[in-house]
Formats: structure tokens, sequence, C-alpha cells
């Protein structure tokens, strides 16, 4: 057993969110605590619970400790993730959950608390233990609001019910939702996948207060990664993600999208010329909320000519996939 890594995160890092309640940007503390990871450890395109370890709940205090000891005094948005769920007792223990929710408490300025769960781990009982944090937000890795992608292209291995009762749970002890939908999940079509993501976010928006699009990327030794490497996969195109998020803010719900590895050949991208300024573009809106960033992006003088194949990508769907075909 590695002591001193155990001790540790995994990473924290600050940069900044929108924060809804106020509506404006505020720093974030983000805190990957290094613990047991996620039992379930299936889905396709995961690679986190890797970063698991043999760690006590003693060791997992210590690294939220050290975390937070050199924060700076401001109010800031804190968000612990632990490569699993912050509600599942062989990661957390309750006991660890009420001192953490102590910690935040002492701390003080911690506008608001974000954690991620399954929803099978989700009671009443265990959002209890973070009584008296200021807005609890508990964020729920459902991918997409389609059962059949969800069970046989992800193996997520709960259904959109499981997500819903789970989300009312979270609503009737007074905290809030936030529903990770995934951007092209393997096996789906970039026009699908487009399609599949703003339905979601029709379905999700009754039960989430913010709508976090996370764009597909290969993470390494996962069943997605053997996919990509024989040439059966393509992260998404950075501009599905504009069109996913312009037609998503309609719903005026807060959607937030982190384009992590964006540019890059395991992340969403473009044709390597416009992939930065897309990626900024899309930063700027999760800090901002004002589609306007994104919209500007097809002013004729900023468009790359690669937006030409992504559109005829799009409109070839139908006959690539036969859908055009009346019948079977
Ligand atoms: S996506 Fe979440 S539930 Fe699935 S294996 Fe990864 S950590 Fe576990
Ligand atoms: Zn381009």
């Amino acid at each position: 057993m590695n002591t001193l890594k155990n001790k540790n995160p995994v990473a924290s890092w600050f940069d900044y969110d929108y924060f809804k309640e106020e509506r404006k940007a505020i720093k974030a503390l983000t805190v990957i605590l290094r613990t047991a990871g996620c039992q379930w450890r299936k889905c396709t395109m995961c690679g986190f619970w890797q970063e698991s370890a043999d760690v006590t709940q003693a060791d997992i205090l210590d690294q939220l400790e050290r975390s937070l000891r050199n924060s700076p005094e401001e109010d800031i948005i804190l968000k612990i993730f632990t490569s699993g769920s912050f509600l599942d007792e062989r990661e957390i223990s309750s006991e660890t959950r009420k001192e953490i929710a102590e910690m935040v408490r002492k701390r003080g300025r911690i506008r608001k608390f974000i954690v991620e769960t399954r929803p099978e781990f989700v009671s009443a009982e265990r959002i209890e233990d973070l009584n008296g944090v200021e807005n609890l937000e508990l964020a729920i890795g459902l991918e997409t609001a389609n059962d059949f992608f969800r069970s046989k292209y992800i193996k997520k291995g709960f259904s959109f019910d499981d997500y819903r009762k789970a989300a009312e749970i979270v609503i009737d002890s007074s905290a809030t939702v936030k529903t990770y939908l995934l951007l092209k999940p393997p096996f789906v079509s970039e026009k699908k996948a487009i399609e599949d993501i703003i339905k979601s976010a029709e379905l999700v928006s009754d039960y989430s207060s913010t709508i976090s699009l996370n764009l597909c990327n290969i993470q390494k030794y996962t069943p997605l990664e053997a996919l990509w490497r024989r040439g059966y996969y393509r992260p998404p195109w950075l501009w599905s993600a504009v069109e996913a998020i312009k037609e998503i803010k309609k719903r005026k719900i807060v959607v937030m999208s982190d384009p992590v590895g964006a540019g890059y050949k395991r992340g969403p991208h473009n044709c390597g010329k416009c992939d930065r300024e897309i990626t900024e573009a899309i930063k700027n809106f999760n800090i901002t909320q004002d589609v306007r960033v994104l919209e500007r992006l097809e002013e004729n003088e900023m468009e790359c000519e690669c937006k030409d194949v992504w559109l005829a990508l799009l409109k070839y769907d139908a006959f690539l996939f036969d859908s055009i075909l009346e019948g079977t």
C-alpha cells in the first residue's frame, strides 16, 4: 500500500464555473478523491475506476484537507469527484460524508457543493449526511435517455426509470440534479448522436438544474479504445457539440460542456485548424451561458471549410443507415 499516495487526491485544480444561483462565473475547486472506486466498472468508455486504491476513510479526509488547505479566501464552488459514487458506502462511509460536510461548513464561502453518484446509491438518508452545505447538487451520469443505447452500447447498468426515481429523491431532499449526457456513445452515428443528446436533454430537463454534455473521449484500456484503435469509432466533431449546445440551450437550462481532450485524436475534434477556436468558444459559453459566443463561430469569415465535410456527413446519414426506406 502506498501510504503517501493515498493521502493525496488523484488531482485537484481551480477554474471557473457558472454559478447559476447568482448568474455569474465564480472560482471552482475540483478535487478528484482517491477511493475504492466505482463498483460497476463496466461502462464501455470509462477508465476512471483505474484510479482507485486501497485507501482508508482517514486517507480520504486527509486528501480533502490537503486540497482545501491553500484555497483562497473567497466564494468558491467545490466539486468532489471520486471516480465512482460519493453516496456509495463502500467508497465513502456515512461517517466520512458527515465529516466532509463539517469541513465544508467550517471552511465557509463554499457556495455550491457538487458530488457525483450512480442512482442506486441515492437515498434521503445518505443525502441527509450532507445536511447544512449550501446549494448541494448531485450529478448523475445518465449519458442518454435512450435505454437501448445506455444498456447495449454503454453498458451503464441502470434504466431511465432508475435515474428518474433517484432524481425525484434528490429534489425532495431540497438538493438539485446535474445530469451528464454523453455525446456520441459507441456504435451511434454522428447525426443520431446529436439527435439523441437533444432528445435526452428534453427528457431530463424537468429533473435537472444543469445539463452537462460530456463529449466522448477515448480513455485508456477501455472497450471504446479497442474499437477506436480498429477504426470503428471516431470521437464527436466539435461542430456537433456546438449544434447540440445551441439547441439544448433554447430550453433556458444551464448547459455545461467541458471539452476534455478537444482537438486531440482521442478527444472531440474537427479538422485541426479550427479546433482551438471552437474549444475556446465552448469554454467561454460555459462561464457566460451566452449562446452568442457559439453563434459567432458561424459568421462567414470565421467558419472553417471542414464544416462542409461535417454537414455532408449528417446529410448522408439516412442513406448510410437505410433509414430513408420505409419498413424493414
Ligand atoms: S462511467 Fe461511472 S458508473 Fe460507469 S464505470 Fe465509470 S465511474 Fe463507474
Ligand atoms: Zn476546421
